[in-house]
């Protein structure tokens, strides 16, 4: 099948061709009847954005960067044209957009800028309840990875402090148009009920990240320049590397060392 819309490299464009992989993806929002507001980041060439607009055109907004994609989005949905924006994800004034209401996050995600994707919703988790989204298979693994793994990081740990993550599905290249060149998976992240951690959140989220980019030291090491007024690492973390703890270690090591 041809694309309507010549797909851009740069752009990460790999559009779905496959309707009924599309309804699949969807009907991973658990919740969608409830949302006032869904954001599809990426919408391409409207696969996916075709049932969100269907069955909620008053709920459904897509942010796309790619100038040729929106105008053949517009020119394919004239009733959502003010709910077709030209923009970049990554930068997008998200407030102006929804102000401090919920939304919820779904997309056939551009592959090259996915972790920084689920950044910015991190960083928007307040007003986050639920994502669902295509990945490249082993970037979908990792944020849903367990500790004791290789591949459990800054983004396993981060997403699952304040999202129940789970991979649901497996995808392969031949659905899209042009096929990528690695396996695709659909990730489910649904915040959690209590998603106030029960310590200081900055300084957990810098606890994380310098833990795991010095990821072969022990923590005695890499978090030595936190250890300050006061606080101490716990005796029993000193010793361990990174991928050996669990969101609640993480906790606790960022209770103990802000005193
Ligand atoms: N959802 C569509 C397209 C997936 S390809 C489908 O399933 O067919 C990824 C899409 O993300 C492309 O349309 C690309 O132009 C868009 N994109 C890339 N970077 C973006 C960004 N920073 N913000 C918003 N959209 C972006």
């Amino acid at each position: 099948m041809s694309s309507p819309v010549r797909p851009k490299k740069s752009l990460g464009q790999h559009f779905l061709a496959d309707k009924r992989v599309a309804m699949k993806v969807a009907s991973c929002l658990e919740n969608l009847s409830a949302y006032r507001h869904i954001l599809e980041i990426g919408p391409g060439t409207g696969v996916l954005s075709h049932f969100l607009i269907d069955s909620h055109p008053d709920a459904w907004y897509g942010m796309e960067i790619d100038r040729e994609s929106v105008d053949y989005l517009r020119a394919a949905y004239p009733k959502q044209d003010d709910r077709i924006i030209q923009g970049d994800f990554l930068r997008y004034d998200l407030q102006r957009l929804f102000g401090p209401d919920q939304f919820a996050v779904i997309g056939n995600f551009p592959y090259n800028i996915s972790s920084q994707i689920i950044f910015r919703v991190l960083a928007f988790r307040a007003q986050v309840p639920e994502l669902t989204g295509m990945f490249q298979k082993e970037v979908a693994q990792r944020i849903a990875s367990p500790p004791g793994n290789k591949v459990y990081g800054i983004l396993s740990v981060l997403s699952q402090a304040f999202y129940d993550v789970r991979v649901r599905f497996h995808i392969p290249p031949g659905v899209f148009v042009p096929p990528p060149k690695v396996m695709s998976s659909v990730l489910h992240m649904h915040r959690k009920k209590d998603f106030l951690l029960p310590c200081n959140e900055k300084l957990f989220f810098s606890v994380v990240k310098t833990a795991f980019n010095q990821r072969r030291k022990t923590l005695r090491n890499s978090l030595r320049s936190f250890i300050v007024d006061g606080g101490k690492l716990p005796p029993q973390y000193a010793g361990e590397r990174p991928e050996q703890l669990s969101v609640k270690d993480f906790v606790s090591i960022t209770q103990a060392i802000s005193g």
